[in-house]
């Protein structure tokens, strides 16, 4: 790999893209065709160095972010719920208990009606 071109200079670069070697006369990558020392080259170099750390930590703060919204509106609503049965349960738990066992009795009898009637209705 070293020779005719080691004299030019010792800075032997790698491709920032492909990380594939370049000499240092080489303006463009000869594996990918990036080119070398642009200022696309440059952002790219610097974008790559920076924004994985930058994303890591947007998403870290984010996340912290929706937990703590997560958990406060968990409570909140939770809170809101218990309130609410309690007054809910106070002033209408035993009409509603009334009601259900009402419902539920008429509903068992409307149930045997409708069955009576299909079971009529086949031997017919
Ligand atoms: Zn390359």
């Amino acid at each position: 790999m070293s020779g005719q071109h080691s004299e030019l200079g010792s800075t032997q670069s790698a491709c920032i893209r492909c990380l594939a070697p370049m000499e240092p006369s080489d303006r463009y990558c000869r594996n990918c065709g990036m080119e070398a020392a642009s200022e696309e080259a440059k952002t790219e170099t610097y974008l790559a160095q920076i924004l994985p750390d930058r994303v890591d930590a947007l998403l870290e703060k984010r996340f912290k972010e929706q937990k703590i919204i997560e958990i406060e509106t968990t409570e909140l609503i939770s809170e809101k719920a218990i309130k609410c049965l309690k007054i809910f349960g106070f002033f209408l738990g035993i009409p509603v208990a009334l009601m259900i066992s009402i419902i539920s009795f008429v509903g068992v009898k409307t149930y045997r009606n409708i069955e009576d009637a299909a079971v009529r209705a086949r031997l017919r």
